[in-house]
């Protein structure tokens, strides 16, 4: 079984939209085993989407389109595709009520263009969108699928869970399914993870290893074909007993999107402990990113962004003697940064940062030099670290590497 996945619109081709469709469609198509081979995008261009029409006959048996089943005139996917396949337009009733009843409820005016969103091909069978107007089609002749689906992945997302799945699991019954887990770390490259690991990649059939590189952090993806999911979750333990094995302890969770920050506010949950920090170079990064996780107000009261030495003695109270004695970027400043706002916040850990986020240097300090102390009930620890790459690199190399203090010091 091989498919293919068509994305229509301009706007895709000009950049302005990240074709996010295409992933979405790829992994679920994945996980219903079906074997994705081409994805490809064509402008609201009724020649240029034919001609691939035609090229995609040839070399798959499922083709996904999405986009353009819209009410403007370059909405033309539906009609360049049943003119392809030889199908008729004909009116969806029940999406023909669907936008009856929208109009009413607006007030607006119904206009021919938008009885476009409610043609279905005569032998297809209609997909209602619950989240839009434009109705979808499944299609099959003897030799080929179709599947048109609408651009916006709102639209997209609810139509292919709701009502595409069980379609396909229907119409391509299959004995084998992917099943894929994700591991997550910090501390190591891509490439000296791949290094530590090369004989498994260079041997593996199935299960599948994938790294993928991200800021800061290495994600592995082992991804295992089975006809038996039981089984299945067997192989992958397996392979994955074997690379905690070499590289377990640069390990921190599992998940694409559980990402350390998660990871932390979720230990910081679990043990009962609060934390706050006192921020120079990275002026609020940290405590931001701790805010993208939802409930993180139980665990983190509030924080300190003191860029200047006059901020740092005010808002933390440090005496500035001690501040022109050691210099901002300095062990000294860190350590009191972190202790005096651990105290003023009435946390159980702060954190805190000062350094060089360049491009130029500071007190006599290359750029990259950045000083992070961990204050607790035990007392305050420090480090100096070395960031390389740009100003945006070093600030986030920053905040990841506070975030792994935390970790590390909550799971003691
Ligand atoms: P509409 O009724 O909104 O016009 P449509 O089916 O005609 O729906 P398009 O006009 O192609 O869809 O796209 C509508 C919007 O959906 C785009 O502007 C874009 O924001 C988003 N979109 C379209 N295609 C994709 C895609 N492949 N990936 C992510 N977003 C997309
Ligand atoms: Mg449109």
């Amino acid at each position: 079984m091989k498919a293919e996945i068509i994305a229509v619109g301009t706007e895709l081709l000009l950049g302005q939209v990240v074709n996010t469709n295409a992933t979405f469609l790829s992994e679920e198509l994945a996980a219903l085993g079906i074997d994705v081979y081409y994805h490809s995008v064509v402008g609201d261009n009724p020649e240029r989407l034919s001609e691939l029409l035609v090229t995609a006959d040839k070399r798959s048996e499922l083709i996904v389109l999405c986009g353009g089943l819209g009410p403007t005139e370059d909405d033309l996917t539906k009609q360049v595709t049943a003119q392809h396949v030889g199908q008729e337009l004909v009116r969806d009733p029940a999406g023909y009520a669907q936008l009856e009843a929208f109009f009413k409820t607006r007030k607006g005016i119904m206009t021919e263009n938008n009885l476009r969103q409610t043609l279905v091909f005569k032998d297809g069978i209609p997909l209602p969108n619950n989240n839009g107007l434009a109705v979808g089609i499944f299609y099959q002749d003897e030799t080929h699928t179709y599947l048109l689906l609408p651009g916006p992945p709102s639209e997209l997302k609810t139509m292919v869970l709701e009502q595409v799945n069980p379609l396909l699991k229907r119409a391509f019954p299959q004995k084998e399914q992917l099943i894929s887990r994700v591991l997550r770390y910090y501390g190591i490259g891509e490439s000296a993870l791949a290094a530590e690991l090369a004989d498994l990649i260079n041997e593996q059939t199935n299960p599948t290893i994938a790294p993928y590189a991200k800021p800061n952090e290495v994600t592995l993806r082992l991804t295992v074909k089975t006809s038996d999911p039981k089984q299945g979750i067997k192989q992958l333990d397996q392979l994955e007993s074997v690379i905690q094995n070499r590289v377990g302890r640069f390990f921190y969770g599992y998940g694409e999107q559980n990402a350390l920050v998660n990871v932390v506010v979720d230990l910081l949950k679990q043990k009962g402990k609060t934390v706050t920090a006192a921020e120079s170079l990275t002026a609020g990064l940290f405590q931001s990113t701790l805010g993208t996780v939802p409930g993180v107000s139980e665990v983190f009261p509030g924080g300190f962004v003191t860029y200047s030495a006059a901020m740092k003695s005010k808002l933390l109270d440090i005496d500035p003697v001690l501040l022109t004695q050691h210099g901002t970027v300095s062990r000294a400043c860190a350590e009191a940064m972190a202790v005096q706002a651990r105290r003023a916040a009435g946390t159980d850990y702060a954190v805190s940062f000062t350094g060089v986020a360049g491009p130029e240097p500071l007190e006599g300090q290359p750029k990259g030099t950045v000083w992070i102390a961990l204050a607790s009930e035990s007392g305050v620890t420090s480090d100096v670290y070395t960031f390389s790459r740009d100003r945006a690199y070093i600030r986030h190399s920053a905040v990841m590497a506070g975030l792994d203090l935390i970790r590390k010091e909550l799971l003691r």
